[in-house]
């Protein structure tokens, strides 16, 4: 299928060609005829299959159509509701990408930066609101945003949105919202929460569903690193000078511990910045644009900051610690192999973190390779190996590819040469698009 076969605007397919994209992905291709026919839809989609543009691109097109029979004054039409701001500037990126050649005002609205600009640019008219709960109910409440003309209404990252505490702030604007109106739900899984709250706002939503719920990115090599917890910098470090080679997103499970990391990167003279919640919006939004144009190396996340990164080609992610949500494991592996490209994800696992290493296997049922030629290996900690949990029919999908001279290794704990990464490592590391400014800006283009 081609973009020209989706019925869309003129102006839409020209601005996509130009992004360079051939076809649409599976979730577009399920997603946007059923959107554009004016249905409730359910996508189950994780970050990396291109679910943005899935309902940016029909979100355009039908705020479009209703923008033409506007009279006078521009109202807000349409509320696309995400749970980071980096996500709500990743999805105005999209909106400025695929309606480049569109008469639409669109506002993204965030907190942590100050409202003023945000309050003005409302004054001056919006037709498409892109908003994170917290900020969107203080301006509602100080009576700068009227929703009772919202016709079509995005929740993005349900599951997210739920995780991060966001129900009941969802559900108030879920109120303040007109009965009539058209209503699509992304989410990476669907848990029964979040069918619940789908039930309570959606009409017979269709379903579009490209992975199964909870499975791991197809494209992504999974790699783990048994090693003592006080040892984990020492092997992040001689990754980095020995092994890998180009960009790397590095998870940490708390603040703190990514603080900690980017000061003993910089020690050792790796150029490295940390994005998370305490960090201002302006150092936050400094260190992924420094990580997008390729100046900066590694950059340290934690979940909830990372959600929103969206840097095409990542080649490599390693997870400090593990998660103890094996779903977030999922999530994290998903920021690398994303569309078009493959990608490389390196787990260390510490002796308390095995129990979360069989959550994962239950979870993904894919076994991960063990890299045991390390100069940090875990000693023998009695602990047993937790790809024991992997089910009889559990597939095997890495197959060392790259190392043939490994394979066959012995066991479990393949070892793998050093060198790259097992070849995958870019030098320079590409960018993809440039950040963006400040939040809550205009950008409206008519
Ligand atoms: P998302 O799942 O929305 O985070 O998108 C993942 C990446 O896929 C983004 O970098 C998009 O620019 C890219 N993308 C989205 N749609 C397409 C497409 N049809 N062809 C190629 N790349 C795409």
């Amino acid at each position: 299928m081609k973009f020209s076969d989706l019925a869309l605007d003129e102006r839409i397919l020209r601005a996509v060609a130009e992004k360079g994209y051939e076809s649409p992905t599976p979730i577009q291709e399920g997603a946007i005829p059923k959107i554009l026919d004016g249905n409730d839809v359910m996508g189950v989609a994780q970050t990396g299959t291109g679910k943005t543009a899935a309902f940016s691109i029909p979100t355009l097109q039908i705020l479009t159509e209703k923008a033409h029979t506007r009279r006078g004054h521009r109202t807000i039409k349409g509320l696309i509701l995400t749970p980071t701001r980096e996500l709500a500037i990743q999805i105005a990126e999209n909106l400025d990408d695929y309606g480049k050649y569109l008469d639409l005002k669109y506002l993204v609205i965030f907190g942590g930066v100050g409202q003023n600009p945000q309050v003005k640019a409302l004054q001056r008219g919006v037709d498409l609101l892109v908003a994170t709960p917290g900020r969107l109910l203080d301006l509602m409440n100080q009576g700068h945003i009227d929703l009772r003309n919202i016709e079509f209404f995005v929740l993005d990252e349900a599951d997210r949105m739920l995780d991060m505490g966001f129900v009941h702030d969802v559900r108030k604007v879920l109120k303040l919202l007109p009965s009539s109106r058209q209503n699509l739900l992304f989410s990476a899984t669907m848990p029964n929460n979040i069918v619940t709250l789908a039930k309570g706002f959606m009409t017979d939503p269709k379903i579009v569903a490209v992975t199964p719920p909870s499975t791991t990115a197809e494209r992504v090599d999974q790699a783990v690193y048994y090693v003592a917890k006080s040892d984990k910098r020492r092997l992040l470090k001689h990754l980095l000078e020995n092994e890998i080679r180009g960009q790397v997103l590095v998870f940490s499970r708390t603040k703190h511990g990514a603080n900690r990391i980017v000061k003993d990167l910089d020690k050792e003279g790796i150029d490295a910045a940390a994005i998370h919640g305490n960090k201002s919006q302006t150092a936050r939004q400094k260190a992924l644009g420094a990580f997008k144009d390729g100046s900066l190396r590694v950059l340290v996340a934690t979940d909830i900051a990372a959600r929103g990164i969206d840097v095409e080609e990542l080649p490599q992610v390693i997870q400090f610690d593990l998660p103890n949500v094996a779903e977030t494991y999922v999530h994290r592996i998903g920021r690398t192999g994303r569309a078009g490209s493959s990608g490389q994800a390196i787990s260390f696992c510490e002796t308390d973190e095995k129990a979360y290493l069989r959550d994962i296997f239950k979870l993904t049922k894919q076994k991960i390779d063990v890299i045991d030629d390390h100069p940090y290996v875990l000693a023998d900690d009695g602990e047993p190996d937790p790809q024991r949990a992997i089910p009889a029919d559990g597939r095997d999908k890495h197959k060392h590819p790259r190392n043939p001279e490994h394979q066959g290794g012995g066991g479990r704990g393949r070892g793998r040469s050093g060198g790259g990464g097992g070849g995958r490592g870019r030098s320079g590391g590409g960018r993809s698009r440039s950040s963006s400014g400040g939040g809550g800006r205009d950008r409206g283009r008519s």
